[in-house]
């Protein structure tokens, strides 16, 4: 038995989290949504590492399991399908190709569909789960970082459109949503830093003990995924392969998955409490809630895991050309959050790390916004 926990979520222990959770996980799935057909849904860059070995373990576990249940259980198939990977792939067209593959396979309601990947696997395929045949169970299998502590932990499934991304979806939720840190060792290092932005945010928004580790460990955290082979295992983890920098990063994970849940729970529908998940602080400060040493301990938090922290920065520069991003382009997008009420736009502000003005976001006058965006 692996090391596993279990987090709550709309009152059911569905959130699984820990290392190395294949053979455990198989199992789960095929005791407790017992179904004709599981099909598995991938992008190609996880296909090509992972899927081969996860459909021998899933067929033979299937194969083991209906043995011992006698001969007159239903056989089981499994079934995948690869899309390309990015977020291109997350739109209609691809939704669409996805289902025909599934109506080509036969598949009726009695499916369930396996999201393996990260946030557009996740939101696309679950937005196939929810309208397919009018709906039909699925589970997350979570493999980027961003995917395991993002706010669309609750159900959120989406595709984008040409006039904005998420604008098309439905709340669905899985059964299962399964966190495996294993499959962070082969992440590539920008999917690293594009997560830690998210546990840094959740960190400065709810837990100042969280963001303290993520202060002081960062060499260990990254190891946890850049470099997973230099730790030397400790002495009495559960799992011989388990390391000190895995054990740390899988607890930052948790506080921050739990988190999600909690704002998820408490909150399903996205009233408000779901709006404390958009974060500014240089607003917070300009508008007189935060203080100077908390925007430096942000500033150099993000700036450690590689994360730039102001519009100038050079990454960014590149991304749009090496241009200054516009503050009226900045402005344009943020009016199409579906967070926003009329033209008032929501934005949490932290009034101390681990601190919020508010328990949800804060409605900003845009002149406000427009300032601390300006050069
Ligand atoms: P996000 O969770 O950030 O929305 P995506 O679903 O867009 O992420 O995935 C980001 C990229 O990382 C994609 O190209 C995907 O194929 C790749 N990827 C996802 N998980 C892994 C993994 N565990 N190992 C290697 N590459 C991965």
């Amino acid at each position: 038995e692996p090391f596993i926990e279990k987090i709550s979520i709309l009152h059911e222990e569905s959130i699984i989290i820990g290392f190395n959770l294949t053979k455990y996980m198989i199992r789960d799935i095929i005791l407790n949504i017992p179904v004709s057909t599981y099909a598995l849904i991938t992008d190609s860059n996880i296909a090509s590492i992972y899927l081969e070995n996860l459909s021998n373990q899933f067929k033979n576990l299937a194969s083991k399991l209906s043995l011992s249940k006698g001969n007159n259980t239903v056989p089981q198939r499994f079934i995948s399908y690869a899309i390309p990977p990015g977020e291109q792939s997350k739109s209609s067209d691809t939704k669409a190709d996805i289902e025909d593959f599934l109506l080509s396979q036969a598949c009726t309601r009695d499916t369930c569909i396996i999201a393996f990947g990260g946030g557009v696997i996740r939101d696309l395929v679950g937005f196939v789960a929810a309208t397919f045949m009018r709906g039909v169970p699925f589970v997350q299998v979570t493999t980027t970082l961003l995917a395991m502590v993002d706010s669309s932990i609750g159900g959120k499934t989406a595709v984008d459109t040409p006039h904005g991304k998420n604008l098309i979806g439905a709340f669905w939720q899985p059964k299962r949503i399964y966190i495996d840190i294993i499959y962070l060792e082969s992440l590539p290092e920008r999917q690293f830093i594009n997560g830690m932005a998210e546990v840094i945010k959740t960190a400065a928004i709810w837990k100042e003990s969280d963001f303290v580790i993520l202060e002081n460990k960062v060499a260990s955290i990254r190891d946890a995924v850049l470099n997973p082979k230099k730790d030397i295992p400790f002495q009495g983890a559960t799992l011989e392969t388990r390391t000190p920098s895995q054990s740390l990063l899988l607890s930052v994970i948790r506080s921050s998955a739990e988190f999600k849940a909690y704002v998820v729970t408490h909150d399903e529908k996205e009233s408000g409490l779901r709006g404390l998940l958009n974060l500014e602080a240089e607003l917070a400060r300009s508008l007189g809630h935060l203080n100077q040493v908390a925007i430096g301990r942000l500033v150099r938090c993000l700036e450690s895991y590689g994360l730039p922290i102001s519009l100038d920065d050079k990454n960014i520069r590149k991304f749009v050309g090496n241009r200054r991003c516009p503050v009226d382009k900045l402005m344009e997008i943020m009016k199409v959050d579906k967070k926003n009420i009329g033209d008032k736009k929501r934005i949490v502000i932290l009034s101390g790390i681990g601190k919020t003005l508010e328990q949800k976001a804060t409605f900003v006058a845009d002149s406000a916004i427009r300032k601390v965006l300006s050069p």
